[in-house]
């Protein structure tokens, strides 16, 4: 496989982009060896600058619901664009996102924001100042983006890097701070009993996707739901990765739904934004109104609303039916199967997780892993070597053992399906 073109690309990158990246598990420090620069996508393929093919199983880290290049979507996305890219005023599609929202989700209100880091930063600031408080609980492992008061043991690229805080992000923004183990409701009962009074909120991811794939266990996040409405504190989970992904409206239609509780506040990003950038924060009619200009709490943004990104998102949305969940769960089974039954005769311990349709593998661990010690007790240089393999079959998986694979609806579940049985002829064991 010739990569002459993204070497030649990433030499170019890293002369005038830090790493020669926008983001930084892109750049394959973790892996090593040379990024592929993607040149276009179609469906469950990607091609990159050489003209390699690879049957992709990241999806831009999750927005790629449908696929690439969905043809109904790129048909709505090139009108509205045809139509004016921004306008700096309320406009028509924006509404109709936010009422799929609305209508799919627990929230009463949602506000559209560019980015994840965006909206749980947004989230943390109404929970601040509706309660009055200051004090925030998040747990190991999870990410929320980038925000300055979250990255404190977080997963994704923080993880990946081996990054233990930031500098730049000074001590007194992460002080009130507490983080605290994932799936450990006494660990929460602990942290309420010594600041309940003081605690804002809690967010977590609905599932944790960012340590690799740690689904809560059962009665965790009601567990989280009940204290806070115990102690005056909201709850926050964190969809950004789990929504309209997981499931048709995210985790908590597996969880909550289920359960029988609500979140106060809820962040949305990455699907809903069809391959654009948008995201959102919602939540309870009461909390959401405190924010500008009906309330006090200040945000906005420039783009937010922006009428073609919200195009794209609302045609994805639409066109994520429940059918197209029935078969995102049927071809998730598929591929982990394949996975499974290829390691396994390969001899490599591992274990696979799932959240919904989402899922990832932790190498050399044969436990069921709760929360993120399990997780960074993984072998990643076994993920590496597998990594670089799959990548030179022509699979394109996550560049770190720490991130969920994500399929698309164009990905057909039959395993002689293309992308399906590049993918078995890739793994270990094969002819
Ligand atoms: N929250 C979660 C759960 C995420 O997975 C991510 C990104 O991966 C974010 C927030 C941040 O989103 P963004 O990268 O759009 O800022």
């Amino acid at each position: 496989m010739s990569t002459t073109a993204s070497e030649e690309l990433f030499a170019r990158a890293q002369q005038v982009s830090p790493g020669g990246v926008n983001s930084p598990v892109r750049a394959f420090r973790a892996v090593g060896g040379t990024p592929r620069f993607m040149a276009s996508g179609t469906g469950a393929w990607l091609t990159d600058a050489d003209g390699n093919r690879y049957v992709d199983l990241v999806g831009s880290w999750g927005p790629m619901l449908l696929g690439h290049a969905h043809p109904e979507v790129i048909e709505a996305v090139t009108a509205a664009a045809a139509r004016g890219t921004s306008f700096g005023t309320p406009a028509e599609p924006e509404v109709l996102l936010a009422e799929e929202i609305v209508g799919r989700t627990p929230v009463d209100r949602v506000r559209l924001v560019s980015s994840g880091t965006e909206a749980t930063m947004s989230a943390i600031r109404l929970a601040r100042g509706f309660t009055g408080r200051d004090r925030i609980v998040k747990f190991s492992g999870c990410y929320h983006g980038h925000v300055d008061a979250l990255l404190a043991e977080a997963g994704s690229g923080v993880v990946t890097l081996g990054i233990p805080g930031t500098p730049g992000v000074p001590a007194h923004v992460t002080a009130d701070t507490i983080v605290l183990p994932y799936n450990d409701p006494a660990a929460v009962d602990a942290a309420f009993a010594e600041y309940g009074d003081q605690i804002a909120c809690v967010i977590t991811e609905a599932a944790a996707g960012n340590m690799g794939v740690v689904p809560p266990h059962p009665g965790f996040n009601e567990h989280l739901a009940r204290t806070c409405a115990e102690h005056g504190a909201l709850f926050i989970t964190d969809e950004v990765m789990t929504g309209f992904r997981a499931a048709r409206s995210g985790y908590w239609e597996i969880d909550g739904k289920v359960e029988g509780w609500k979140p106060d506040l809820m962040t949305f990003g990455k699907v809903m934004g069809g391959g654009f950038p948008a995201a959102a924060f919602g939540g309870r009619a009461d909390v959401m109104d405190l924010l500008a200009p009906v309330g006090p709490v200040y945000q906005a943004g420039t783009l937010s609303g922006n009428p073609v990104a919200t195009t794209a998102g609302l045609t994805t949305l639409r066109l994520a039916t429940p059918e197209v969940y029935d078969r995102l769960n049927a071809t998730s089974t598929q591929v982990q199967s394949l996975v499974s039954d290829a390691l396994a005769e390969a001899g490599v311990p591992h274990t696979l997780q799932t959240a919904g349709t989402m899922f990832s593998v932790f190498w050399g661990v044969a436990e069921p892993v709760a929360d993120f010690a399990g997780a960074q007790s993984q072998d990643t240089a076994a993920y590496t070597a597998f990594f670089h393999a799959m990548l030179d079959a022509g699979v394109y998986l996550p560049p770190s053992a720490y991130e969920a694979w994500f399929l698309s609806a164009a990905h057909d579940p039959d395993v002689d399906s293309e992308p399906l049985s590049r993918l078995a002829e890739a793994l270990p064991g094969a002819a």
